[in-house]
């Protein structure tokens, strides 16, 4: 489908650790008398089955993202389970449904195909090493599924009631709003019940809810602001927010000058480096700092700036949102609005903040 995988570094160690627990724990529980090797293998090919089950449950929420026009940047699997990157959240509530249901539906279907398989190779008398992995896949697959529809935004069962209230009352922060109260209603739940697990003495299993319990609420408290902040920008470019009077400096001037009659002066932290109106590049404060004082008389802008190519350079008609991630993803504070070599303006994080502050408070 296109779209890149990528394995976190903690997954290899629960899965080693998934595998002990199934060899050592579960396996000679459930099915005992056979050898080391034996429930070894059985716990390896278990841990395989697993994540690979929660590979395809994310990758179903692709397809049906990607058919859809939605773009997905990428995978990840992490000890949790796993992601699908969606760069943009779906444009209306049928298809955040269609999406986020595709996932669990997919869970329970393998399940259904496992455990199907599972009874079969119990009747035809295989191995039980073959039928303890296939009964184990089944089980792990429903319960994937199950956990999954909670109705705990941003776990699929949270997204699914968030698209139904989103159809209903046409208003996608209201609905996200509501969601998120419900989520956080039942991560405090989940925390409660794990510590009251502690407490009886259910150590493993009350820390994993606990954790999972904070997972959800972190989750839900992101995914709001994520919604809020992509409405709050929703229809705005770059052209729009810019600062369009920019204070420029020439490449010739030494840093030594620009920062008497620049820096020290006046308020902004970096300046476009122009001449005879062609943009060259920018300077910042950072670029100043790593010049050493007694270079700083002789050295030129144009020796101390970030030049065009490395510097973060838009194009007006680029969406705020795409900006303020770049932001976030260069580490920078400013962005030059650049058309055809030409400066026509500088976004801010400033301008970016003050836009959604603005846009909120009409919106209220
Ligand atoms: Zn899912």
């Amino acid at each position: 489908m296109g779209i890149p995988v990528r394995i976190h570094y903690t997954l290899w160690v629960v899965f080693v650790l998934i595998a002990w627990s199934l060899a050592y724990g579960y396996m000679p529980h459930q099915y005992p008398g056979l050898g080391a090797m034996t429930y070894w293998a059985i716990g390896i090919a278990s841990a395989v089955i697993l994540f690979a089950s929660v590979l395809i449950h994310e990758l179903s929420h692709s397809y049906v993202a990607k058919k859809n026009g939605l773009p997905i940047a990428r995978i990840t699997l992490f000890f949790f389970g796993g992601v699908s990157e969606m760069t943009e959240e779906p444009q209306h509530a049928e298809l955040e449904v269609r999406v986020a249901a595709a996932g669990p539906l997919m869970s329970f279907l393998i399940a259904a195909v496992l455990g199907g398989l599972w009874f079969l190779t119990n009747l035809a008398r295989v191995p039980v090493a073959i039928t303890a992995t296939l009964g184990y896949g089944a089980l792990i697959n429903a319960t994937l599924g199950a956990f999954n529809l909670l109705p705990a935004f941003p776990l699929d069962g949270g997204r699914v009631f968030r698209g139904s209230l989103w159809k209903r009352s046409g208003n996608l922060v209201g609905a996200t709003r509501t969601a998120t109260r419900v989520s956080e209603a039942i991560s405090l739940l989940m925390m409660l019940g794990g510590f009251a697990a502690i407490i009886l003495g259910d150590f493993v299993n009350g820390i994993w809810i606990v954790v999972l319990g904070w997972f959800i609420k972190s989750g839900a408290e992101t995914g709001l602001r994520q919604t809020v902040v992509g409405e709050a920008l929703s229809g705005v470019v770059v052209g729009d927010i810019m600062t369009r009077q920019t204070v420029t400096v020439p490449p010739e001037m030494t840093v030594q000058q620009l920062v008497s009659d620049y820096f020290l002066v006046q308020p902004h932290g970096g300046y476009p480096v122009v001449k005879d109106g062609q943009i060259l590049g920018i300077i910042t404060l950072q670029c100043v700092r790593a010049i050493p004082k007694e270079r700083r008389a002789t050295e030129t802008v144009a020796q101390a700036m970030i030049p065009c190519e490395r510097a973060a350079v838009v194009k007006p008609t680029v969406t705020a949102l795409d900006v303020m991630q770049r932001m976030a993803r260069d580490n920078t504070g400013r962005v030059l609005v650049v058309e055809d070599g030409q400066l026509l303006g500088i976004v801010t994080r400033g301008d970016v903040m003050k836009t959604i502050q603005t846009r909120q408070v009409l919106a209220a």
